[in-house]
């Protein structure tokens, strides 16, 4: 009897992961994250799956970033009503990401609706925020470490995946095979998290590639982030920062408190965190304490460098600071969120300037900022971009190229094979063609909705 990978998702794209894991008539989903990005993409969302939801017998999420998990109120909807297994640290990130994603998409819709310009009438959301409370419900969660069974004759085991809070990479057992699927690896250098543990023993690795064909730059986050925030502050501008608000919010918000505590910028300038959801998030390094770097009085200057806004009006209020400021903002890609008033109030000015930090997939809007594009359209309008757009190369929370490789010739043994994916096209065979030169071991790039045995 053979185990079988159907791969739902992250085939070709860093978005929408789902691995379908299938023996014996059971089957679990690794993953079950929302497609992102470019329109081709996003529809996917919309797509039935080619099984159905009911009859999934589990899910196990590697980490709570949206194209890991955000497709699970859709799921739970849709009629999964298995158990949904995470990390403690996942689970209480899922709390905050999942309801804020239904709540962002019923925002969109609505605004949709209310402009007109959505070419569908009426526009609906993908699922709700009352879904994505519905479908945390079924989660469990198990610590790193640990192994535990999803199902009956199937077991799992978390492992550290760097990354970010909960991360984590994941062997299944099944059918006598070993699959590891690494789920996104974080950096050994990163300044919040832990490197990622040592993979175990597989007979097949599914590996992420997002940063396939690229190197970080020997650049540390401090080096890069201090010149443009006094550059921008030198000229009475504001940075408008849009973060992902778990992760890169908090190593900026680390970065910040590191530089004005070492004098490279004015305590006096003002840090404006405008997202409830890194807000919370902050929160949780201290309830997480030695899963990252950060000790605790790290983690209360992280609390205490920025001003909080929670409220919209909070919001809305920080346009009438004149003066030098920063405000991070979600989302990172600016594909939604409070971010997007912030760039639609600050992108005419030349004093402004946008940073970008992190992966920038295509077709969003900070991909469409970083390539240099004179225009940007927000809330269905065309904004013309006069402000600085920094890009900064340091702050990726994913392994590069290189510690993608040392990750997996850290394998006690060679693997019978090993899947790329999580990945533009370009970076996903960039990594294959490593794997197969540098460790000599047999490596594909399997296609959207290809079905393998292992
Ligand atoms: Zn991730």
């Amino acid at each position: 009897m053979n185990v079988h990978i159907r791969f739902l998702g992250g085939a070709g794209t860093v978005t929408g992961s789902k691995y379908l894991v299938e023996f014996n008539g059971q089957s679990l989903l690794i993953d079950c994250g929302l497609f992102q990005g470019y329109k081709q993409l996003r529809l996917r969302n919309r797509d039935p799956l080619p099984v159905m939801p009911h009859h999934i017998g589990a899910v196990l999420l590697t980490h709570a970033h949206l194209d890991h998990s955000g497709y699970l109120p859709l799921l739970a909807k849709e009629g999964f009503h298995g158990k949904v297994w995470t990390t403690p640290a996942t689970r209480d990130l899922a709390q905050i990401l999942l309801p804020d994603s239904g709540h962002i998409q019923e925002e969109d819709a609505h605004f949709a609706n209310r402009k007109g310009f959505s070419k569908h009438a009426p526009a609906l959301p993908l699922y709700t925020e009352a879904d994505a409370l519905n479908s945390l419900k079924l989660i469990r969660t198990q610590p790193m470490g640990e192994a535990f069974e999803p199902l009956p004759g199937w077991t799992a085991r978390f492992s550290g995946a760097g990354h970010i809070l909960g991360a984590a990479s994941l062997l299944l057992e099944v059918g006598g095979q070993r699959i590891l699927f690494s789920g996104d690896l974080g950096r050994p250098d990163d300044s919040l998290m832990n490197p990622p543990e040592p993979p175990p023993a597989a007979d097949v690795v599914v590996c992420e590639s997002t940063y396939g064909d690229r190197e970080h730059p020997d650049e540390d986050v401090l080096a890069e982030l201090a010149p443009a925030l006094q550059r921008v502050a030198a000229r009475g501008g504001t940075a408008v920062v849009p973060v992902f608000a778990v992760g890169r919010a908090q190593a900026l918000l680390h970065a910040i408190a590191q530089l004005k505590a070492s004098g490279a910028l004015p305590h006096s300038l003002p840090v404006y965190l405008d997202s409830p959801m890194a807000i919370h998030t902050t929160g949780l390094f201290a309830r997480h304490l030695g899963e990252h770097r950060l000790n605790a009085a790290e983690c209360h200057a992280m609390e205490t460098v920025a001003t909080m806004t929670r409220t919209a009006d909070e919001s809305k209020a920080i346009a009438r600071h004149h003066g030098p400021k920063v405000i991070l903002s979600a989302s990172g890609m600016a594909t939604g969120g409070r971010v997007l008033h912030h760039l639609a109030q600050h992108l005419g000015d030349h004093r402004n300037m946008v940073l970008l930090t992190g992966y920038q997939s295509p077709g969003t809007r900070g991909a469409t900022l970083a390539s240099g594009s004179p225009r940007v359209r927000i809330h269905g309008q065309d904004i013309t971009v006069r402000a600085e757009v920094v890009q900064l190369a340091s702050a990726s929370a994913h392994a590069d190229a290189s510690q993608l490789m040392d990750w997996l010739r850290a394998l006690p043994a060679a693997p019978r094979r090993v899947f790329v994916t999580h990945g533009d096209p370009g970076a996903s065979d960039a990594l294959r063609h490593r794997i197969e030169t540098e460790l000599g071991w047999h490596a594909l790039v399997p296609e959207h909705n290809s079905t393998w045995n292992t």
